[in-house]
């Protein structure tokens, strides 16, 4: 097996606590050598400054740092100003998104969809940074057919997408066939998949009914079964997906990028299991 890909992905943190929080956070994660971090950004440029802040302080720290950037509301000359910023500050990755807008509120911005801002960096920053960008192997919630997603996705590479990160799965096979239809199509980057740890059954159905990510029937009825007993949850959550990293790795996924909800815990659990720091 080659070397797998790994990266972590943070929220901007609003308070002092939590950049404290964050700054032990990395120090943990860095012990498992990632390629990258990755900071989200809220669409509407909601927390630009933060995504900002944060990316130059990893940056700083001597670790490559990803900003995210949503098109969704943002004007060409917004996004021009903050490809300005990040390439004279060093950054050379990007993961760029369309974004999501608050539900109710209308896109007042240029970009309508996520190849389009994939486009614009091209043309006005050529090849100054590496673009990472979103795919869906069980579709994206908005999709009007699988084939559809599949082509928009198609889209973004067509763009100049060097790389992708899938939503979160608890499906390997989603994630192979995916794979299988994108090779059929000519798609040859590489598709890294997204890994979503399971820190609390609310909270993981909240994000999945929103993203569209499946939680499997015998899953969600073996995390319902643990009720409020955190720790047994979270110790099943750690071997469901160590295993699923496994046959990932093992089925030729090319690294693995995990949601860290900007803990660390968790993950140092299933990188031991998997045995990260040796692959
Ligand atoms: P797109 O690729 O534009 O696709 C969105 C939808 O539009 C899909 O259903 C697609 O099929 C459809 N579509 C595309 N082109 C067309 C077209 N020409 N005509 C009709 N339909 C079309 N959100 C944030 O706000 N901030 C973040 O930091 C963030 N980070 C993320 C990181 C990862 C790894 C992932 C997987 C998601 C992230 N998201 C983030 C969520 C993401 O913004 C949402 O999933 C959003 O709804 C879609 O973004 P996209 O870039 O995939 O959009």
């Amino acid at each position: 097996m080659t070397q797998p890909i790994i990266s972590f992905e943070f929220f901007p943190p609003k308070t002092v606590e939590g950049i404290a929080k964050l700054r032990e956070t990395r120090k943990q994660l860095a012990l498992l050598n990632p390629k990258f971090f990755s900071v989200t950004f809220g669409a509407g440029g909601s927390t630009r400054d933060r995504t900002k802040d944060t990316v130059f302080e990893i940056q700083g720290e001597g670790y490559e740092a990803a900003p995210h950037i949503s098109g969704i509301s943002s004007t060409k000359a917004e996004i021009s100003a903050l490809l300005d910023t990040y390439r004279s500050n060093g950054i050379k990755r990007l993961v760029v998104l369309r974004g999501d807008l608050p539900s109710g509120e209308a896109s007042a911005g240029d970009f309508r969809y996520a190849n389009e801002l994939v486009q614009f960096i091209r043309q006005t920053s050529g090849d100054a940074f590496q673009i990472e960008v979103a795919a869906y192997p069980e579709f994206h919630p908005d999709a009007r057919s699988a084939a559809s997603d599949l082509q928009h996705f198609k889209n973004k590479v067509d763009a100049g997408a060097n790389a992708a990160i899938t939503q979160y799965f608890y499906n390997p096979d989603a994630y192979f066939r995916f794979m299988d239809q994108c090779q059929a199509l000519g798609i040859d980057i590489p598709i890294v998949p997204g890994v979503m740890p399971i820190y609390n059954f609310t909270q993981l159905s909240r994000f999945s009914d929103v993203c569209g990510a499946d939680i499997p029937r015998w899953l969600r009825l073996r995390l319902q079964d643990y009720g409020d007993d955190l720790p047994s949850l979270r110790a099943f959550g750690v071997d469901v997906v160590a295993e699923l990293c496994q046959e990932l790795l093992a089925g030729g996924a090319p690294g693995l990028h995990f949601y860290t909800l900007n803990q660390a815990g968790i993950i140092s659990q299933i990188a031991s299991q998997l045995d990260l720091t040796k692959l």
